[in-house]
């Protein structure tokens, strides 16, 4: 067996440990003679998988009891009509826009309402995050939204925006428990957990519970009301059952390496090691605003595209893997989530300067 150091932006890395300890529960979980795959999700021992796997969640993340959390489908993009649907009783919403997946939530929203764009960073391509302290939002917006960590450009918001009092919705699909969050400063907090958490096929969405109500846009599916997963405590139909099995072991990982602090000073000490090295560099420049950076997107270049795909070609035979940048933006991008080691980003950097004294 051969493992590389995958840098995907998602589906992403995986904490060797939890894919060691699900290969062992593969064929018979803890005595039950069959796979957490194979058994009903009406079960006794699948109803303690997802009872634990919540209550580990609403500990890491100290959520409130007036928050629900639930476990969905769809992916994050499907959120990008859910929220509307659910939120946008009087048909307007505030959006600031980021990057693709901002903006792709942005033109989503417009179909059941009036979405408003009060911010944007799309002049610099979404390279840095707008001055978000005193923004013109609607008085009567139902909400105002972001993606906190922007996954393609790798900015990422370090304070919250200003949002006068509206609720405030959050995509963190590829900063989830990175590290420590006041969850009662959003409505609703969700993501894709295919980034830094699990398998896809599932999205964790906690919401507030006074925005969880019967009263949704006309014509908005069973499936897609909050008030319906909510009641049914996300088994209203079969959910992605081995998906939440797997980020339950997640979040037993996360409490083992000491939570959520811990993470993020894991996290700060990894990306550091990074963006220090393209500092320092004359071959590779990151490409965002300094105090924008993410700790879990490094996007980087060389300026020069030839030689950005040589390294890329080298860098996989090398055992690092997925560094290609987006497809809209090109170049290099090296996501280090939670279960990137650390001696992962120090390899990299090691192979980096070789690859710079060599061309
Ligand atoms: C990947 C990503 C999405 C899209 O996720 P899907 O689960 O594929 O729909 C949305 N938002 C952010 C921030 C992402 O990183």
């Amino acid at each position: 067996m051969s493992r590389v150091y995958n840098f995907s932006a998602g589906p992403a890395v995986l904490p060797e440990e939890v894919l060691k300890e699900a290969a062992e529960e593969m064929l018979d979980y803890q005595g039950s003679g069959m796979s957490v795959m194979e058994m009903s999700h009406r079960s006794k021992v699948y109803d303690n998988i997802i009872k634990t796997a919540e209550a580990d969640l609403r500990e890491l993340m100290d959520i409130p009891d007036n928050y629900k959390v639930l476990f969905l489908q769809g992916g994050a993009s499907q959120q990008f009509a859910m929220v509307p649907m659910n939120l946008m009783k009087n048909k307007k919403a505030a959006y600031i826009v980021t990057g693709q997946w901002a903006k792709k939530a942005f033109q989503e929203a417009q179909a059941y309402g009036e979405a408003v764009k009060v911010a944007s960073s799309e002049d610099k391509t979404f390279s840095y995050i707008p001055d978000c302290s005193d923004l013109d939002i609607p008085e009567d917006a139902d909400y105002v939204y972001i993606c906190e960590n922007n996954t393609i450009y790798g900015t990422k918001y370090k304070t919250l925006p200003n949002t006068k009092g509206h609720t405030l919705v959050a995509d963190v699909s590829s900063c989830f428990l990175s590290e420590p969050v006041d969850v009662s400063k959003y409505g609703i907090i969700y993501g894709g957990v295919q980034k830094n958490i699990g398998p896809a096929g599932v999205v964790i969405a906690i919401i507030r519970e006074d925005l969880i109500t019967e009263d949704t846009l006309p014509g908005t599916p069973t499936m897609l009301k909050y008030k319906t997963h909510a009641d049914a405590e996300s088994l209203y139909n079969t959910p992605p059952a081995y998906g939440i099995y797997i980020c339950g072991k997640v979040f037993q990982w996360l409490k083992k390496m000491g939570g959520l602090n811990a993470m993020k000073e894991r996290n700060e000490e990894k990306a550091k090691i990074l963006y220090d090295f393209l500092d320092g560099s004359s071959m590779f420049q990151g490409t965002v605003r300094k105090e924008d950076r993410s700790l879990m997107n490094v996007p980087f270049v060389t300026g020069d595209k030839e030689l950005d795909a040589k390294f890329v070609k080298e860098a996989e035979a090398a055992g690092f893997v997925n560094l290609k940048g987006h497809r809209t933006v090109g170049g290099m991008r090296a996501s280090i989530y939670n279960a990137m080691p650390k001696e992962g980003v120090e390899k990299l950097v090691a192979f980096m300067k070789k690859f710079e004294e060599e061309n």
